[in-house]
């Protein structure tokens, strides 16, 4: 079978608006913030148009696929590269719940085919909708850190080895290229600069340029053992657009991040750290989150995933920072461990699957919008 046939395409649209995702346009349009006449997170100008009207800019768009990640990079021109794919939906074959927000966001965004989608790794919560999805966005190129080496043995392996099975024969059927990338590596996207830094446990041997400082924040880090998990394998990119750093870094774990950054920091200050691992406390010490001292933070956690009282300290906690965003509200948090409510995508309560989109410039600046509210703050150039 060839992925992303026009045939599937039309019936993913059709599944989606079935689905329900003109509630959730109405709800996106209901917001009184300053960015009331722009309706939300959409473009709204048909198929393709909303990928050119961001000329100059970068769209990232956060999916909630309810603690999983998946993250759309639109950049100028319609280029497109899908960081993970959320969790499988095997009870709803017909209109799977993260293929299905993944798909609405995609077209949203004007966006028609995934040009790189890449698997950070084969945990369900990343690669999980894969198969569901490549039958409603046609895929370009798939990116991956290589084989899997999590065995059914390890807790939850299980799952991760049916993941990696069922993405493996989406590759196998489709025509699309498949690219296995290695830290120091640059994928082969256009319109920004993606570097792998991270991946299959192996770390870049030396600094970025932006990077190549003593990391003061490693003495006070504590020490953990790696998970033996395919987490530890988690392929990490920093993003640079014009003068905007983006640091995705999957899963990494703790003791990987130390890899990356003790004693020398290896990354340097970025922009805009997407909250690695949902914000669990198994990831994001003091000795990377401290270091690369984001302005912008964006937490892709579920209701009761991710979300650590102590990840979250942390990262408030950072010398930059101006602003962290939550898909959802922590609830098994209290109030002073979650962001106020304008800065969080989804509150306690039936969940709309709203979306969280950040808007990135060449200068430097950025501004972030709540898909519930339809409110943008706006994050001047340093
Ligand atoms: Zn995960």
């Amino acid at each position: 079978m060839r992925i992303g046939k026009p045939k599937m395409w039309s019936l993913g649209l059709a599944v989606l608006l079935a689905l329900g995702s003109v509630a959730r346009a109405q709800s996106m349009g209901e917001h009184r913030g300053p960015t009331s006449g722009s309706q939300g997170i959409g473009e709204h100008r048909g198929p393709n148009s909303g990928a050119r009207s961001g000329r100059g800019e970068l769209k990232v768009y956060f999916v909630d696929v309810e603690g999983g990640q998946s993250t759309l990079f639109v950049m100028p021109g319609g280029e497109s590269l899908l960081v993970d794919t959320g969790s499988p939906d095997s009870r709803n074959p017909t209109a799977p719940r993260d293929a299905s927000r993944i798909a609405a966001v995609c077209k949203l965004a004007g966006v028609t085919k995934i040009d790189n989608l890449v698997v950070t790794h084969y945990h369900s919560d990343h690669v999980g909708g894969l198969p569901q999805l490549v039958g409603m966005v046609p895929v370009g190129r798939f990116i991956d850190h290589g084989e899997n080496r999590e065995g059914a043995e390890v807790q939850g392996g299980a799952s991760t080895v049916a993941g990696y099975n069922a993405y493996q024969k989406v590759l196998a059927e489709s025509h699309a290229e498949h690219l296995v990338v290695k830290p120091g590596d640059v994928l082969p996207v256009k319109a920004m600069r993606v570097k792998v830094v991270s991946g299959d446990g192996e770390v870049i041997a030396s600094p970025l340029a932006a990077g190549g400082e003593q990391n003061a924040a490693c003495a006070a880090s504590a020490m953990k053992d790696a998970e033996g998990t395919e987490n530890d394998r988690s392929l990490g990119l920093v993003i640079t657009f014009g003068k905007l750093r983006i640091l995705d870094l999957g899963d990494l774990t703790w003791a990987k991040e130390r890899a990356l950054m003790c004693p020398v920091d290896k990354l340097g200050k970025v922009d805009v750290y997407i909250v690695s691992h949902h914000g669990l406390v198994n990831s994001g010490s003091p000795a990377l989150v401290d270091a690369i001292a984001p302005r912008v933070a964006i937490m892709d956690n579920g209701p009761r995933k991710g979300g650590a009282p102590a990840t979250f300290e942390t990262i408030e906690g950072s010398s930059r920072l101006k602003g962290l965003w939550q898909l959802h509200t922590a609830e098994g948090s209290d109030a002073k461990h979650n962001v106020a409510e304008p800065r969080i995508a989804n509150l306690a309560g039936p969940d709309a699957g709203n979306t969280l989109k950040l808007t990135g410039r060449l200068d430097g600046s950025l501004s972030v919008t709540n898909g519930r509210t339809g409110e943008t703050v706006e994050y001047p150039a340093p």
